[in-house]
This record gives C-alpha cells, structure tokens and sequence, in this order.
C-alpha cells in the first residue's frame, strides 16, 4: 500500500530526474565560492526575483534568520504576524541569535498585518524602546495569497516609516502560480525574499536567501558563523535548479487538487476553510486523534489537530485525494 502523506508539503521525494541532475551537478568548494552550481542557483535565483545577489542555505529557518539579522542589529525591534514562521516556529531565532526583539501582531483573516496596526507599533526614537526596524511578512500565509495592492501598501508604508521589508516567501511559488503573474510582481516590493525549494517545489534540502549585494555579504558572514557554510553544495543547488525549471508550474495540480479535497470534504459535513493554494485546514475538533488513527490504518498520514491542516504536493495525486476524501466519508458514517 503506498502511503498518502498529508502532513506537508516538505515529505516530497526526489524524482530520479532530479536525482539525476544532482549526481552530474559540477561541485567545488562553496565557503571559497568555488561552487559553480551553487553559485549558477544563486545568480539565476536572484535574476528572476529581481534582486542583486543571493545566498543559498540548508534551511528555511536560516535564511530567515540570517535576513532578519542582516537587518537588524542587538536591540533593534522587528514587526511580525503572531501566527507567522519566523516568529512562531523557529525556535525564537532573531531573539536568541540576534538579540532582535520581536513585536508580534495578529495576523488578518486575508493572512496580512493591519497597517494601521503596524504603525501604531512602531516604537518613537526615544532610548525607553527597542529601535523598530523591520517589517516581515509572510506569502503565501498559511495558504492564503497576500494580495499584490497590499504589498504595493506595504511597501510604501515602510519606505514612509524608514523599516526595512522582509518576505518569508517558504512558498512564494504558490502565491505567484495562484495569481498567474511573474513571482518578481510579488518580490519588487521587498527588500529581502527568502524562498523554501524543499516545500512545493520537490528539492531534498534548500532554500535561498535574496537581496541587495552589501544585504547578502553580510548574510554570507552570518552564515559561516551559524554554521551554514556548506562545502560541495553544488549537489543540493542542483536539484533546486532543477525543480525551479521542472516544478512551478505544477503547483497548479497541488492547488486543484487541494480544491477537490475541500469539496470533498465539505459534501461529506465537514467544516472546510476556503482554499487558495496547497493547505486545505478541516475543523475536527475533538475528533483530531480520532481521524488521525482512522486514517492511518488505511494508509494516510495526517496531523492531529483541533484545526486540521492537510497539504497537497507533487507525492499525491488526484486519484489518491480521492481515496482521502472516501476515507473521511466512512469516518464520518461511523
Ligand atoms: C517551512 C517554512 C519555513 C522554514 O523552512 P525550514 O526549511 O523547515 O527551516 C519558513 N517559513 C515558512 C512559512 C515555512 O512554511
């Protein structure tokens, strides 16, 4: 029985094409820069979001950590969604590494941050405070596409209030594959974009850091110094060429099928979230164990959560969302 895993979308194994491109990637040494594949990734990553340079790291938690800590320095303050990864689920980084206070605020149904709220946030020049320095946003949010007028907000809010603006874009294919625009109509708005390629996009191991060439130098030093400074990496960059080449477009068969598990489920009673993207989030209240432990015996790995999250990716295909949605039916008659 081949298994149905739901939990996420980083659970995706390598093609043997992908498997195949890493195994002739040319590799040299890329804490002396000499890695030509790392530095093709890096060149190419940077060229179609628009930005001067990039940095290519094992994790998408370093990336972010090493953009908000290329922004801000000790004492300085950063504004983040309280829901937010970088501020929820990374193990409270840009505070423990940086010294970066963070200042959360709720994050808004459509997955942004209230502006107004932001503003009033933003701490005066007065040495009582922490200096606000930062605004960091998410995209897609949980499964939901910031909508490109509030970026261009966003965007002319930071600049009037002098913050710099950070993008933890884990899954910035998804929000640009959704709208049907270039993923750079989204990035020109930010002064930093970090970009997952093992979510959606089917790499083992990668994401990159993008920004301005003096933004990234100083990354690349904070990445030696965490840890991040990979040899014959040029193994790793070359499948996240290859699934930037071979994997976006796809991400359009991830969201419909993730529309199809919503129906699905929504027929059978279920109360469903609305979908945009790849995360379908199911209300299971206290049946989360319940579901879970069904499902598992018929070979679907789920989370167990009040608020179920299920996300598609390129390791499911329709005919097995179809068998998903079968199997929370019989859950439901039982
Ligand atoms: C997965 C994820 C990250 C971090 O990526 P890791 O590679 O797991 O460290 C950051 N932000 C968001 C929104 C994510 O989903």
């Amino acid at each position: 029985m081949s298994v149905i895993d739901l939990r996420s979308d980083t659970v995706t194994q390598p093609t043997p094409a992908m498997l195949d491109a890493m195994t002739r990637a040319d590799t040299g040494d890329d804490v002396y820069g000499e890695d030509p594949t790392v530095n093709r990734l890096e060149t190419e990553l940077a060229k179609r979001l628009g930005f001067a340079a990039a940095l290519f790291v094992p994790t998408g938690t370093m990336s972010n950590l090493l953009g908000l800590m290329a922004h801000c320095e000790r004492g300085d303050e950063y504004i983040v969604g309280q829901q937010a990864h970088t501020y929820k689920y990374e193990g409270g980084g840009a505070a423990v590494l940086g010294s970066i206070q963070p200042q959360p605020l709720e994050v808004q149904a459509d997955g942004s941050l209230d502006l107004d709220q932001v503003a009033a946030a933003i701490k005066p020049d007065d040495f009582h405070f922490a200096r606000t320095r930062l605004l960091a946003l998410e995209n897609t949010m949980q499964g939901k596409v910031l909508p490109l007028d509030y970026l261009a907000r966003a965007r002319q809010f930071t600049r009037d209030n002098g913050l710099q603006l950070h993008l933890d874009g884990a899954r910035l294919y998804n929000a640009a594959v959704k709208l049907g625009v270039d993923a750079r109509e989204i990035t020109q708005y930010f002064d930093s974009v970090s970009v997952c390629l093992s979510k959606g996009l089917g790499a083992p191991v990668g994401s990159v850091l993008c920004g301005s060439s003096a933004l990234i130098a100083k990354a690349r030093r904070l990445r030696k110094m965490v840890g991040g400074g990979m040899r014959q990496a040029g193994l790793l960059a070359a499948a996240g060429l290859y699934a930037l080449d071979h994997n976006v477009e796809r991400l359009a068969d991830d969201h419909a099928n993730a529309q199809l598990l919503a129906e699905g489920l929504c027929e059978a009673g279920f109360s469903v979230e609305p979908v945009q993207t790849n995360m379908v989030y199911v209300q299971m209240g206290d049946r989360a164990e319940a579901i879970k432990a069904f499902a598992a015996e018929r070979g679907i790995k789920l989370s167990a959560a009040a608020r179920l999250r299920m996300v598609t990716h390129m390791d499911v295909n329709r005919a097995q969302i179809e068998q998903v949605v079968a199997t929370f039916v019989e859950f439901s008659r039982k």
